[in-house]
């Protein structure tokens, strides 16, 4: 923003103090941004209905700011000024960084993974990297890399469509599924937007891409072939990966490796790197075995074609299923519904999900977390699993997935 554009701010709402992160800004933006008028750190509050974004430069948003329907996105539009977020300032600020590559990693389900896996193997090659983007510290609040340092970047949708100017030495792309719909003009909005990570790369700079879908193949088909690397389903031996378990770990342990070949790390790196991951907190996290009962914590399954693999992973499972429901119906589980031996709804959707399931499996409609995992903890016998693979979304109970992940701990290590 301009500084003397912003007037209009002032006096409109309360004013208060913060520090913005500005490790790895561009150098012109620190002071625009963090002095308005009252020096560093102030912020001025303004209402997004009422502000004036005349004489603005642009607009810097949160990737929480849905761009189709919010008022200061059509305010920015009609004023002609870019929309953009942290990862553009980022992509912005590079040229004054020690030389670096990126890796950007997007897709519906597995970024995370993928994303922390990659950083992983980087680290046990030697390679100083970190992660940022939609993973752990915002990329801006973290310190800059030393030469030769890999930024390994975790990007949702909302983020690519905030950067105009992100070039990854290695962009990948796992999969495209139904999400977020809300956001975008359906589902071809959606996959468009993920095809943007590759339309910003410099030629010769490698892509990976998971082709089990059509949306992800069709991008794939775009792309030159020199370039490409392809994931594909299939046969692979993941004995000696304890933490990359199941077809859906085969898709993300085959990109990271595409990603770091592509990055020349060592074929003995890579190896030792899948053997020591350890995997994330709350993605088929298994957090205890009670008299032969297994509680697994899969509450990053927001939505049914995550939950899919965590109920292909178990037999006689006790599932913990419900909150804010993304769309009416579970059908990407529905081939796995021979797993469970009972389901227990929670949150918003129970009630529907309960109704939806009656006919194949015995359902509770408890509502809570901790009712469900008392109730599931009487019921399961030993050799049985107990697991939080919800399906949803969790803001109707919670104030995210970790937060829901660990009143699923708590409440298990409540049990008597
Ligand atoms: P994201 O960061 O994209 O949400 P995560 O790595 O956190 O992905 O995994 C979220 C959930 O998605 C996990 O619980 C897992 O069951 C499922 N999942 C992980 N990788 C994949 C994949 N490649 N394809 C489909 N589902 C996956």
């Amino acid at each position: 923003a301009k500084r003397d554009a912003l007037s209009p701010l002032r006096g409109e709402g309360q004013s208060s103090s913060a520090t913005l992160p500005t490790a790895l800004l561009p150098t012109s933006l620190r002071s625009a941004t963090l002095s308005p008028q009252g020096g560093r750190g102030s912020l001025s509050f303004a209402d997004p209905e009422a502000i004036d974004l005349t004489g603005f430069d642009g607009l810097i948003v949160s990737p929480g700011v849905p761009l189709n329907r919010h008022p200061v996105a059509a305010k920015a539009r009609a004023a002609g000024i870019p929309i953009i977020g942290d990862i553009e300032l980022f992509a912005q600020a590079r040229a004054t960084l020690p030389a670096h590559k990126v890796v950007g990693i997007t897709g519906t389900n597995g970024k995370s993974t993928t994303t922390a896996l990659i950083h992983h193997i980087l680290q046990i090659a030697g390679v100083p990297s970190l992660m940022g983007g939609n993973i752990g510290l915002p990329i801006l609040a973290q310190e800059p890399l030393p030469e030769g340092g890999v930024y390994v970047l975790e990007l949702s949708s909302y983020q690519i469509d905030l950067t105009c100017s992100l070039d990854c030495d290695v962009a990948v792309l796992l999969n495209i599924t139904p999400d977020h719909l809300d956001r975008y003009d359906g589902f071809e909005g959606y996959a468009a937007s993920k095809a943007r990570l590759f339309a910003m790369q410099a030629p010769g700079h490698a892509a990976v891409i998971g082709i089990d879908d059509a949306a992800s193949a069709a991008i794939a088909r775009s792309l030159a072939p020199d370039i490409l690397t392809k994931i594909e389903p299939g046969e692979m031996d993941q004995s000696r990966w304890p933490s990359l378990q199941g077809p859906h770990n085969a898709q993300n342990a085959l990109a990271a490796i595409a990603t770091c070949e592509a990055l020349g790390i060592s074929d003995e790196a890579i190896e030792a790197g899948l053997a020591s991951f350890t995997g994330l907190p709350h993605r088929m996290e298994r957090i205890a075995t009670r008299d032969g009962v297994a509680f697994v914590n899969d509450s990053k399954a927001t939505n049914p074609e995550s939950t899919a693999p965590a109920l292909a992973a178990f037999d006689r499972i006790h599932w913990i299923v419900g909150g804010k429901a993304k769309g009416a119906d579970l059908d990407a589980c529905r081939p796995h519904f021979g797993h469970v031996a009972r389901a227990y709804t929670i949150g918003e959707a129970g009630p529907a999900f309960a109704a939806l399931l009656r006919d194949t499996m015995p359902v509770e409609e408890v509502g809570t977390l901790a009712a469900a995992v008392a109730s599931a903890a009487a019921n399961a016998r030993p050799g049985d699993t107990v697991l939080l693979s919800p399906a949803c979304a969790s803001f109707d109970q919670f104030r995210d997935f970790e937060q829901r992940g660990d009143a699923f701990r708590a409440a298990v290590e409540a049990l008597r």
